[in-house]
């Protein structure tokens, strides 16, 4: 919801526990396991498995099986399941994001690399309208994707569209990234960034099948290093877990992104100050924002997929 509006979801202030419309089925319109669980045979939970009974056994906790094609893939044979006549295809409000409808939603993402997964998710193959051919889907999983949870979440703008050139701060192995990729598609870009060597080994080889991934091993607080490869773009999103994430975000802003251009972060509370309440820390991180010449627009809860975590949006001026 919007700054500025009080009460309801997860919005300005919206406190701990506060819950994500989207989680059972609300705005987002997927039915999507709760935490450690897996109601309505959507996704199972944290670590979990998929609840017996789910269609092509979707599931995809964090403890699902990880690397390119991984086992485990329902009807469709190895990391596929199928689609066919079972399963309905909805765009998302959110330009680039589906709902697949069978007898579970699931949020999927238009698979810009037919026939491989990047981290053992689930593929769903769909009739394509002309006789033989087929459109495959990527099952995106709120559990371990801060994005999805946000959009979930019940997020009304993620300004991460077809394309669009998106800065992505915190990459990890490019799980995220990867959806990112398959939204903004082939005539947009991200710019993935992570520090961390292990992670940028995995999101260099995922970038090399989805080139409209540049992966960028350095650390976000010292943009400049990374300046010769990044053009204006449109949007930066922002999942790092520092306690200076807001302050990042405003550094690469002023390099890379164009004046109203968007910011969308997610917070983690207890990496920023785990002595004080999520809402108190959410609201330092939005004032920051504006210090950095943000003006925040909206915030959501990751509430049930994340505890105690915000995504924020905000609209850079540049010359405030
Ligand atoms: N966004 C990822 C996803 O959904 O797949 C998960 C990101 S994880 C919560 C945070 C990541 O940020 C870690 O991989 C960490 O190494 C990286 N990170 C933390 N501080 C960083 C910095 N200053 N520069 C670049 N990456 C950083």
């Amino acid at each position: 919801m919007a700054f500025g509006q009080s009460g309801g979801r997860g919005g300005f202030g919206g406190g701990r526990g506060g819950r994500g419309g989207g989680g059972g089925g609300g705005r987002g319109g997927a039915a999507w396991g709760g935490r450690g669980g897996s109601r309505g045979g959507g996704f199972a939970g944290r670590g979990g498995v998929a609840k017996r009974g789910a269609p092509g056994g979707w599931g995809g906790g964090r403890g699902a099986p990880r690397g390119r094609g991984a086992r485990g893939g329902g009807r469709g044979g190895r990391g596929g399941a199928r689609g066919g006549s079972n399963v309905l295809l909805e765009p998302h409000r959110h330009p680039g994001v589906f709902i697949a409808k069978g007898k579970d939603s699931m949020l999927v993402t238009k698979n810009i690399v037919p026939g491989e997964s990047v981290y053992g998710e689930k593929r769903i193959s769909i009739d394509g309208g002309v006789e033989g051919t087929k459109i495959e889907y990527r099952v995106w999983n709120p559990f371990r994707s801060k994005l999805a949870a946000g959009i979930l979440g019940g997020m009304d703008h993620i300004y991460i569209e077809p394309g669009k050139k998106v800065l992505y701060l915190g990459a990890a192995s490019g799980t995220s990234v990867s959806h990112v990729a398959d939204i903004v598609g082939p005539e947009g870009v991200v710019y993935a960034v992570e520090f961390s060597a292990r992670s940028g080994r995995d999101l260099i080889g995922m970038a090399k099948k989805r080139t409209n991934v540049v992966p960028i091993v350095e650390d976000a607080r010292t943009p400049q290093k990374y300046r010769m490869l990044v053009s204006t773009v449109d949007v930066v999103f922002a999942d790092i877990a520092q306690p200076d994430q807001a302050r990042i975000v405003g550094l690469n802003a002023e390099y890379f992104l164009k004046n109203g251009g968007h910011a969308v972060i997610s917070i983690k509370a207890s990496c920023v100050d785990s002595t004080i309440e999520p809402e108190v820390v959410f609201a330092q991180e939005v004032n920051t924002l504006r210090e950095v010449k943000f003006k925040p627009l909206e915030q959501v809860t990751l509430e049930p997929y994340e505890r105690d975590h915000a995504m924020v949006s905000a609209v850079y001026q540049r010359h405030k």
